[in-house]
């Protein structure tokens, strides 16, 4: 049977085609006219994007690349630095605030856990002079209470910072980054704004910027206060990534279609598609009896699916790949081999979140050497897809 290549990983994930042509079709050089239009239209539908009126960064990097400039600008050597962490991406927090010689509190929760607040208030000392935070761990499919979390800060009445790294958590949460006071917001191009690697961006508030004007640790091409000079001007500080500027203005166009010409309550379609792939998947993965790593608080970027007892997850998703030509991820670190992951960050539908499952009852067959009542993850998938669009529907 003829195979379509398809990504359920949590970034990259699937192209969207306008934005493919967008991008090859590309030429201008970017100290032109042509380019600055580019490059500032984007950023003010970038802004819609992500539901701030703080200055937005678009740079030439990967996700960790605007992750280690949240640490480099905001920090000095010594300052006290709360990571709260429970995966993967957590501990990229952590290794990063150490690099800049920051002294680091961690609350620490076994993967595929949250924090709860009252542990949260009780590490907020006064000397903390910021936190850092996933709004969701692709490494577990947990999701994290930012909005929770960010009350705690504000309400120190500290000018403790808050970063959230929201590289999967932008376009499958909602998220009121203003309104919660959010210091600095991260994304990645290779989420949910459904084009390649290459860029990663950030919302930085006020107090993020003032706080820039007196931290001590060493900074050069990731230098905030620089590029949003430069900014200013409809430029970037050094060469950027021009094709990719073209293929995310394309991808803003296709977010504002989604929303009948308004690009926020595109981004509300975008994040409330993400829920309900999510949903239907959960539900698909427990009526084939597999248990969820993150029950608790899961998010809607990712699911994480235990392998069942005795199975390599690896195995799954090598037979993914071998007779569907699916990707989907494994764990990562520790939990390789233990669970795999299926993403539903931006360009995912309904057709794509039920052929998932479809095949999931296959490789879990072909896995286990089990029989498999077929149609029993779609099934518990079309019920929650039935209700929740009964639902929207009746709201309407
Ligand atoms: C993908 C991702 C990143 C960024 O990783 P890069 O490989 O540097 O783009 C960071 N945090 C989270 C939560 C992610 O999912």
């Amino acid at each position: 049977m003829l195979r379509k290549n398809r990504l359920f990983t949590p970034g990259p994930t699937p192209l969207l085609p306008a934005a493919q042509f967008a991008e090859a079709s590309f030429t201008a050089h970017h100290r032109t006219a042509d380019f600055r239009n580019l490059f500032t239209r984007v950023l003010a539908d970038m802004k819609e994007f992500i539901g701030t009126q703080n200055d937005v960064l678009v740079l030439a990097c990967s996700g960790t690349g605007v992750m280690e400039a949240a640490v480099s600008n905001l920090t000095s050597p010594g300052d006290k630095i709360l990571v709260l962490t429970a995966g993967k991406f957590g501990e990229r927090w952590t290794a990063l605030v150490e690099a800049y010689g920051c002294q680091v509190d961690t609350l620490s929760k076994p993967y595929g856990e949250t924090f709860s607040l009252d542990e949260v208030r009780s590490r907020l000392t006064p000397d903390v002079r910021a936190v850092y935070v996933q709004a969701t761990e692709t490494s577990t499919g947990a999701r994290h209470d930012v909005k929770g979390i960010a009350k705690l800060v504000r309400a120190t009445g500290n000018d403790t910072l808050l970063v959230v790294d929201a590289i999967t958590g932008l376009g499958t949460t909602h998220l009121d980054v203003d309104g919660w006071g959010v210091d600095i917001i991260i994304g990645g191009s290779q989420k949910a704004l459904m084009i390649p690697p290459g860029l990663a961006y950030c919302a930085v508030s006020e107090r993020a910027w003032q706080r820039m004007e007196t931290t001590k640790s060493p900074r050069y091409y990731f230098d905030l206060r620089k590029e949003r000079k430069s900014a200013a001007k409809g430029e970037s500080a050094y060469t950027p990534a021009t094709s990719l500027f073209a293929a995310l203005g394309a991808a803003l166009d296709y977010i504002r279609q989604l929303g009948a010409g308004n690009l926020g309550a595109g981004r509300e379609d975008l994040v409330n598609n993400a829920e309900l792939a999510a949903e239907m998947t959960r539900a698909g993965g427990l009526a084939l009896g597999l248990k969820l790593f993150a029950p608790s608080s899961p998010a809607a970027a990712v699911t994480a699916l235990e392998a069942p007892a005795g199975v390599d997850s690896g195995a799954i998703v090598k037979e993914f790949r071998e007779s569907f030509n699916a990707v989907v991820a494994n764990g990562q670190g520790e939990m390789k081999g233990k669970l795999f992951r299926m993403a539903h960050i931006g360009y995912y539908d309904y057709l794509d979140t039920i052929g998932a499952l479809a095949a999931l009852e296959h490789v879990l067959a072909h896995v286990t050497g089990k029989s498999v009542a077929f149609g029993s993850a779609v099934r518990a998938a079309q019920e929650v897809f039935a209700r929740q669009t009964e639902a929207a529907g009746a709201s309407r």
